[in-house]
């Protein structure tokens, strides 16, 4: 029998929570949402002696940070040859340098904070699934390789050697990164967070904020804070719990799953001894990966979008028993392997894969969202990047992410160009699937 989680199996809500938001209060800077982003921030403010306050709807780790798939990676944009076509080589250099700056900066903190999350560094691959993704990812590997990003080719020979599971014909190395327990991660955050004197109010969701004076004022139905500055870091949930940004940012359902612990004779069959995190080279990739008790874990492929930019609803039977028969096929090789639990989250998506990093009332206001997928490393990069954006420092990466980005038009044509994107992506990756399966 598989069961659904609301959040997922790396997080619960903790016990005690911090105290909600209640009567009226005084920050320097407020930052809306306990994600990475902005415990991040938060943490990188305090070392500055800044009085800082994040105001959590849920509890910290409620949102993508407490439930995502774990893989630390250098990526940036959809992938590094799109990044190349959509911003030209030299900025594309920068973005994917920041990625792999991104990892780096991450495996630092978790080093310095001490956190004990599970972390592996053992890279991760783009697995191509049939010849059809060869020239692709070949290319990817080569552009990568003029440019100066590291990107490995594997060929067949070499990703045989390495014995990753047989749906892996030939892939990419990306070097940085590995894998982690991502709401380990995040519980270590806001420990921290909360230990280095950030005020933390949960339960607490941000109905309104505007400037007043020359202040900001930041509501809850209980109480408010006036800030000199808020930083808004809510990502895929900004257009739908604080009606903002739908221009920018939209939500896209994904679902991930586990096995039960894995039998010897299973993890026998399985191989992939090295336990590097895989990713297909799919347009709407699957992602694979062992966790740390021995389960085998994967999901994302079938992503989901509501009108309106509302959250698009997770508890699918219908989304669950497409991916079981893809888990099937894709580890027929490993006896009796069987999904145990669903769940899932929100990723938010912007037009050029890039995350949005917008500056309103001379600076009072701050927006870091839109992590398409990608924002274990970024989203902890960005918690520096924000603090220097804050405290009016330079930081030569500020720059890199302010950039003129094509608008999403208003509803109905958002899901009708969301839905164009995601049947365009759909219809090139069941010509692979159907290749593979000889129709
Ligand atoms: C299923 C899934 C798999 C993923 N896999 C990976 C992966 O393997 N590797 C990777 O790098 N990235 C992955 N991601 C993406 C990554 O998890 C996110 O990019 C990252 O966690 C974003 O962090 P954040 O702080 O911006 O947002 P979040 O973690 O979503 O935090 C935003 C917070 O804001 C709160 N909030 C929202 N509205 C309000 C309000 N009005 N008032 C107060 N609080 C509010 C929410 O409750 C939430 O806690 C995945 C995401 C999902 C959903």
């Amino acid at each position: 029998m598989t069961t659904f989680e609301a959040w997922s199996p790396w997080v619960a809500a903790p016990d005690p929570l911090h105290a909600p938001l209640s009567g009226a209060q005084r920050a320097d800077v407020v930052i809306i949402g306990g994600g990475y982003v902005g415990l991040n921030t938060a943490l990188n403010l305090r070392r500055h002696g800044v009085n800082v306050a994040v105001v959590e709807k849920d509890f910290c780790g409620a949102g993508a940070s407490g439930r995502n798939a774990g893989h630390l990676t250098p990526t940036a944009g959809k992938d590094f040859p799109t990044l190349v076509q959509y911003f030209g080589e030299a900025k594309a250099i920068d973005f994917a340098r920041f990625g792999e700056r991104a990892v780096l900066h991450t495996e630092n903190a978790i080093n310095k904070y001490n956190i004990t999350c599970d972390y592996k560094p053992t890279g991760n691959i783009i697995g191509g699934v049939h010849e059809r993704q060869y020239a692709g990812l070949e290319r990817m590997a080569a552009l990568s390789s003029k440019l100066g990003i590291a990107n490995q080719f594997l060929d067949e020979a070499e990703v045989r050697r390495r014995k990753l599971p047989p749906f892996v014909k030939f892939g990419v190395l990306e070097p940085h990164g590995g894998l982690m327990n991502p709401g380990k991660y995040l519980q270590a955050l806001r420990r921290i967070a909360a230990e280095n004197g950030v005020q933390i109010f949960e339960q607490s969701q941000v109905i309104d904020y505007k400037k007043q004076g020359g202040h900001m004022r930041v509501e809850t139905e209980a109480g408010h804070i006036i800030a000199d500055k808020v930083i808004v870091a809510t990502n895929a949930y900004t257009p739908v719990t604080l009606g903002k940004k739908k221009h920018r940012v939209f939500p896209l359902r994904v679902t991930l799953f586990q096995t039960p612990v894995l039998t010897p004779a299973q993890r026998e069959a399985l191989q992939w001894p090295n336990e590097e995190g895989i990713y297909t080279g799919h347009h709407a990739l699957e992602n694979y990966r062992l966790t740390a008790d021995g389960r085998l874990s994967g999901g994302s492929k079938f992503v989901q979008y509501a009108y309106g930019s509302q959250l698009a609803e997770g508890n699918r039977p219908d989304v669950f028993a497409q991916w079981k028969e893809v888990f099937a096929r894709r580890f027929a090789h490993v006896p009796e392997l069987e999904i145990e639990t669903f769940w899932g989250g929100w990723i938010g998506m912007t037009l050029d894969f890039i995350p949005t990093l917008a500056r309103e009332h001379d600076g009072r206001l701050i927006y870091a969202i839109g992590f398409n997928g990608h924002g274990i490393a970024q989203g902890t990069m960005f918690g520096s990047l924000l603090a220097d954006m804050a405290l009016g420092h330079q930081n030569a990466d500020i720059g890199l992410f302010q950039r003129r980005a094509l608008p999403l038009p208003p509803e109905p044509l958002r899901w009708l160009v969301v839905k164009g994107l995601s049947w365009f992506y759909d219809y090139q990756d069941r010509k692979v699937d159907r290749a593979i399966a000889g129709k």
